[in-house]
């Protein structure tokens, strides 16, 4: 690498081949999941980790154990496994993958808002199991006529609220504040928003101050005829609250992308008929994972060349040099 510092950049577990091809040749390049034990290669070569490329949990004990670290690398926009709390205060700069994945992630969301409106898994199902020379498919829920609410109107909710506008639905949001410059209804709760829409889409971030803010009330107030669709985090929804509202009829069907306890997801939900569920693939095609494994690369090379970060998160204590 011209000009840079050569540096020891950890990688908690295997990463996208981009970011391991890139940083390969001009890093020291340490794999934690590959130790065969990790708590002596966090004592071998934690004090002279200066980097760390993550895409999973990132605590304040696992700092601690990186005095020299300088910057966390998110694999991803939503940064709510990193405690970047406790990297402010230590002077670490974190890094996330904003922008180059949102019109990818809002693509996924109108599909799954589809989907579980017109149950199109469900119908795939029915083809193939050979029901339809029985009998038609049964009718399904609609678009047409409906309100569709935004929890987040940030890059993504924006994104996909354009896209609504080509269905002719009436849009309506909910954040900490209201927003200029869009003509969409404002709404100064959850449970307000949920109350006035048919489908109600949860894309705010996920971390304490989001986690479990669509509960009972909100699905009670989205009623028997909303769909809720969830591409955030699987901390926003209560996933109990959930599974009984979908039980009990409180809400007419539910789409996620995203779970509590993820790759793990309940045997209950995965048994309603009124539910579409996915991996957590928002983002997950080839061209917006290059380019999300691109902008991670180019973050650690700013960094490490000196130039400083090019996407650092809010709580990131790094400002640009005057
Ligand atoms: P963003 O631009 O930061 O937008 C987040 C929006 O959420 C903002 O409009 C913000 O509005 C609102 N918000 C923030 N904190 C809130 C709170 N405490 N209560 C209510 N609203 C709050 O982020 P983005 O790029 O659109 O991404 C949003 C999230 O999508 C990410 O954080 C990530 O978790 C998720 N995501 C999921 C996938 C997937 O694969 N399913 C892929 C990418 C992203 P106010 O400031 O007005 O409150």
């Amino acid at each position: 690498m011209t000009g840079a510092p050569s540096a020891d950049i950890l990688l908690l577990r295997k990463m996208h081949p981009l970011i391991e091809r890139s940083l390969g040749g001009r890093f020291t390049i340490h794999r934690l999941d590959e130790a065969p034990d990790g708590d002596a290669l966090l004592r071998e070569v934690g004090p002279r980790i200066r980097g760390l490329c993550a895409g999973g949990t990132v605590d304040a004990a696992l700092m601690e154990r990186l005095p020299a670290l300088e910057l966390i690398a998110n694999f991803g926009v939503g940064y709510d496994a990193v405690d970047a709390g406790a990297a402010a205060a230590r002077n670490v700069i974190v890094t996330n993958t904003p922008d180059v994945l949102t019109e990818e992630v809002a693509d996924l969301a109108i599909g799954l808002v589809l989907a579980t409106i017109r149950r199109l898994p469900q119908a795939d199902r029915y083809l193939r199991e050979g029901h339809w020379p029985k009998a038609p498919f049964p009718l399904t829920a609609s678009l047409r006529g409906r309100r569709v609410g935004i929890l987040g109107l940030g890059r993504i909710g924006r994104a996909i609220a354009r896209r609504l506008e080509g269905f002719d639905v009436a849009i309506d949001y909910f954040g900490r504040s209201r927003q200029s410059g869009v003509d969409y209804t404002y709404h100064d709760t959850p449970v307000s928003l949920a109350r006035a829409v048919h489908v109600l889409i949860v894309v705010a971030p996920g971390g304490p101050e989001t986690k479990g803010l669509v509960g009972a009330e909100v699905l009670e107030a989205l009623g028997p005829e909303g769909i809720l669709v969830n591409v955030a985090r699987g901390s926003v929804v209560d996933e109990a609250a959930l599974i009984a509202a979908l039980r009990a009829g409180t809400i007419h069907g539910a789409g996620l992308d995203v779970f509590e306890n993820e790759p793990h997801v309940p045997a209950d939900l995965a048994a309603l008929e009124n539910t579409v569920l996915l991996p957590h693939v928002g983002s997950a095609s080839e061209h917006t994972r290059n380019a999300m494994a691109q902008l991670v690369v180019d973050n650690i090379l700013s960094w490490f060349e000196g130039r400083g970060p090019i996407t650092p998160v809010a709580e990131t204590p790094w400002r640009p040099r005057a």
